[in-house]
């Protein structure tokens, strides 16, 4: 039976069966959550990765409440507006890719980098289908992203509908790891022999699998992917989805890898966590296959809300926030790295690991690891009652907060860790 649920609300990812009733925040003000009751909470995950300068930014509330009064949305295939095309404009020069595409979350903009890349080789004349994708991705919840996702307890039901994709070892690393070579050489070997199948696209988290439980890979990796597909001229789809917008310490994932990807998916930091959008981005040569009079060229996908004014508004003002401060992003590693140093000497936990903002580690256990393994809900609780919002993938904790949160609350976040890791006395 739910245990005292909210009557009308399905929350995601979560059995109301056996999760304690959902708490009620209120507000929320820089890296802080007030809830209805009991003192505030660190938001040490940024909300699901989304928030990205603090909750409830005055510079980004004040530039949609302007657009608000100014226009609320109009149909994208009638008509353009100043805050796509300024968004559009920024989008290009920083990533230096030419073509912006609109929609609503991080799995339809994975979707359209999908669809974009299948069709970019119909179009051509060349049609392929398969997909490479790498063990331990997440893409998304919808079917497309599902498919190219690690295969998994949350896409169990839908498995037999899902199509096939060739799957690669992702050669995961950490501080003092001495196979990384050895699981790299691994990789690329498959990868190449994968390749000699034609091939519409490969599609990677660049630097950081997220939901897959924040493992890592190093920049020379992907370079060496790059130069394979490069190799098999073929697309490379970076899923930027988390790790765009200054996450990984540059504004872009493959930015800061030496990587140069044909499409890009980014949402979760694009509006600074504000409203849900999606932006697929694409090269030129991309964009160029599907111009042509005949209309079985054109990309025929869109959605009720692309290009939202509000959305595009937030995204501006967002923009805007980072080109005023990019030592928050490029300097951020330094700050876990001082503090993760300390902590990585606890015996409880191994596999320590740290790219831009995103800092995280494993809990050492016993039983089987994966998202159910509950080592790490007893650590969210244990966090939870001293002030900090974390949650644990499986035994993988990691701590990726807004750029807004101070020394005094980072450090608060590390010593609840530690605190944390001796209660749990592993
Ligand atoms: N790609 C990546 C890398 C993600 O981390 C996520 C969400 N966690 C998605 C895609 C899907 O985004 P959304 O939840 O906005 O659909």
């Amino acid at each position: 039976m739910p245990q005292n649920h909210h009557p009308h609300l399905w929350p995601p990812f979560t059995q109301v069966s056996t999760t304690p009733p959902l708490e009620r925040v209120l507000r929320g003000e820089g890296a802080l959550l007030y809830r209805d009751e009991g003192p505030p909470l660190i938001d040490a995950i940024s909300s699901w990765w989304v928030t990205l300068h603090g909750h409830a930014h005055p510079h980004v509330a004040d530039a949609i409440a302007r657009q608000a009064e100014t226009l609320e949305q109009v149909i994208f295939a009638e008509f353009t507006h100043p805050q796509a095309e300024r968004l559009a404009d920024r989008l290009a020069a920083k990533t230096g890719l030419e073509r912006v595409f609109f929609s609503d979350n991080g799995s339809t903009a994975v979707e359209v980098a999908l669809k974009i890349a299948i069709q970019w080789w119909h179009n051509k004349g060349e049609p392929r289908q398969q997909i490479i994708a790498f063990d331990g991705a997440y893409h998304g919840d919808t079917f497309g992203a599902m498919a190219v996702g690690a295969r998994s307890l949350f896409s169990e039901p839908f498995d037999p509908l899902l199509f096939p994709v060739a799957r690669i070892p992702w050669p995961a690393t950490w501080w003092d790891d001495d196979h990384v070579e050895q699981h790299e050489q691994t990789a690329l070997n498959q990868l190449e022999e994968a390749l000699k199948t034609p091939t519409a696209a490969v599609i990677l988290e660049p630097l950081v699998q997220g939901a897959g439980g924040m493992s890592m890979v190093r920049p020379t990796f992907l370079q060496e992917v790059e130069k394979r597909v490069r190799n098999a001229e073929t697309l490379l789809i970076a899923d930027e989805v988390l790790t765009g917008f200054g996450r990984c310490g540059d504004f872009l994932a493959t930015q800061r890898a030496g990587v140069k990807p044909d499409l890009v998916a980014l949402s979760k930091g694009l509006t600074a966590g504000f409203l849900p959008m999606g932006v697929t981005m694409a090269s030129g040569a991309v964009f160029d296959a599907f111009v042509g009079k005949d209309p079985s060229l054109t990309l025929w996908h869109g959605h009720s809300f692309t290009a939202n004014p509000l959305g595009c508004a937030a995204a501006n003002a967002s923009l805007d926030l980072l080109e005023a401060e990019p030592d928050r992003y490029l300097g951020f590693e330094a700050r876990h790295r001082s503090r993760l140093e300390v902590l990585a000497r606890h015996p409880g936990i191994r596999r320590v690991r740290v790219t831009g903002t995103i800092a995280a580690f494993d809990l050492v256990v016993s039983d089987q690891e994966g998202y159910l393994n509950p080592a790490g809900k007893v650590l969210r609780r244990l966090a939870r009652e001293r002030g900090v919002l974390v949650r644990p993938l499986g035994q993988v904790v990691y701590l990726l907060p807004p750029l807004c949160i101070s020394d005094e609350q980072l450090d608060h976040c590390y010593s609840v860790l530690q605190e944390a890791l001796d209660l749990l006395g592993t």
